[in-house]
């Protein structure tokens, strides 16, 4: 199926308004696509107030987990007490095509983990470890989800959720997606692009939400990981509007180089191009770990703590996330932490609850609808066109105002797309999945309105 036709078939699910009503608006697969396109207009986010308070908290949390299942150093509950202890609320387990759900013995020392992890498990959860002696290797069984939430979770406090890493590859790239809330896992389906790869697993996680009747959240990896995955190939995706902006593993490049676009950048001509081609909604970007080691922190390894998303919503469940970050109520942080986000169609004011002895740069950043569209592709040094991210203009991604502080104001000339705030602090990240790297923060993209 090209990637045309799946714009004819493919559905791009409703919103859920479930934070008012508790109704969960669930769209029709296979629905005809065509009668939307070009008369549906992108919905203009209403006003809204970012803050804790009115029956509203702040919730800390990270959708991208590896552990023992897939490719991770250690136990699925040493991990989650980590970052119960660290005052996390909720935390994703993404294993690689893979759900903690069947009976599964590994050889101690045939982990990542190896006697670490096993003595790890130990001593934090004496009695507890199921394990026997077959050809006289020690072993022990994995736990299952249900059983690491029994043990580690606690009700209204930490939240843990199922989740996967749909991990699948067209040609040399790779296309990983996490599947937050999960049910029941979902091989990677292929394509025949990237755009193709990634919209049947899309759809595939949507046709299982729809079935399920149960929210799940699907959101794209690190693009640039082995610079498998352009922002042309991924701003055409229907039902795909979550993206990592930062992601923890020191592999994945989140600043791209000189030949491939940053995933800020990659961000900004996504949501241009949808908001002028395309009848698709405004990309959000998440701040993750993909943590995979555990047992030397800091190192230069792909350890947990890097980076997070601050989720507004009511209660601690898994509906009230996933509802708040489908309605923007959220923000990526790798360290800065925000007050208060208000935006009212004019006026978006970000504070920052200021840490002693920080100062923190307030950038809005955006582009404005009358923008140069322009792009070309970047060339190798023989002139043949390369397949990476291609070259906008300065339009796209402008820097609209820039200042130093804890608060700041953006008010919007009405001729905006989308703008977006990010804050970087003066602090030097403490474990940098990049050295250089400062705290920041990412609010979500807000439109003017009309
Ligand atoms: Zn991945
Ligand atoms: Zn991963």
């Amino acid at each position: 199926m090209t990637t045309e036709q799946q714009r004819e078939t493919t559905h791009q699910r409703a919103p859920w308004p479930s934070a008012l009503g508790g109704v969960l608006v669930l769209g029709v697969l296979g629905f005809a696509l065509s009668s939307f396109v070009g008369t549906h207009p992108v919905p203009i986010q209403p006003t809204r107030v970012l803050a804790a308070g009115e029956g509203l908290k702040w919730f800390k949390g990270n959708m991208h987990t590896h552990s023992h299942w897939s490719d991770g150093d250690d136990y699925l509950e040493n991990i989650a007490l980590w970052y119960r202890e660290k005052k996390y609320d909720f935390l994703v387990f993404t294993d690689h095509n893979v759900l903690a759900r069947s009976e599964r013995w590994v050889d101690v020392e045939k982990t990542k983990g190896g006697q670490k992890a096993y003595d790890k498990l130990k001593q934090q959860f004496p009695d507890w470890i199921d394990e026997r002696t077959v050809d006289g290797k020690q072993q022990v069984r994995l736990r299952m989800f249900p059983e690491v939430v029994e043990k580690v979770g606690v009700p209204d406090k930490f939240l843990l959720i199922q989740g996967e890493e749909i991990s699948d590859r067209f040609g040399k790239s790779p296309i990983h997606l996490n599947a937050s809330n999960i049910q029941t896992a979902i091989p990677p389906l292929g394509g025949n692009s990237v755009t193709e790869a990634i919209q049947n697993n899309v759809n595939a996680v949507i046709a299982q939400r729809e079935r399920e009747n149960t929210p799940i959240l699907v959101h794209l990896n690190h693009p640039n990981f082995q610079w498998g995955v352009t922002a042309e190939d991924i701003f055409p995706v229907r039902g795909e509007n979550f993206f990592e902006v930062y992601n923890g593993h020191p592999g994945v490049h989140n600043h791209g180089d000189h030949v491939h676009a940053g995933t800020e950048a990659i961000w900004d001509i996504i949501n241009s191009r949808r908001l002028t081609e395309t009848d698709l909604p405004l990309m959000y970007g998440l701040g993750t770990d993909d943590g995979h080691n555990y047992h030397n922190i800091p190192s230069r390894a792909s350890e947990p703590g890097r980076a997070w998303v601050m989720v507004l919503a009511s209660d601690l469940s898994v509906e009230s996330l996933i509802t708040a970050m489908e309605a923007g109520q959220f923000y990526a942080s790798s360290g800065v932490t925000l007050d208060r986000v208000s935006f009212d169609g004019r006026d978006l004011t970000v504070a920052v609850r200021p840490d002693e002895g920080v100062t923190y740069r307030i950038d809005f950043i955006g582009t404005r609808e009358d923008f140069d569209r322009s792009s070309e592709p970047v060339r190798d040094e023989q002139g043949a066109e390369l397949p990476v991210t291609r070259r906008y203009s300065k339009d796209v991604g402008a820097v609209f105002q820039s200042s130093t502080g804890e608060s700041a104001t953006y008010r919007m000339k009405g001729n905006e797309l989308y703008v977006r705030c990010k804050v970087v602090s003066s602090r030097p990240h403490p474990n940098p999945s990049e050295m250089g790297d400062f705290e920041n923060a990412w609010t979500q993209p807000v439109r003017p309105a009309k």
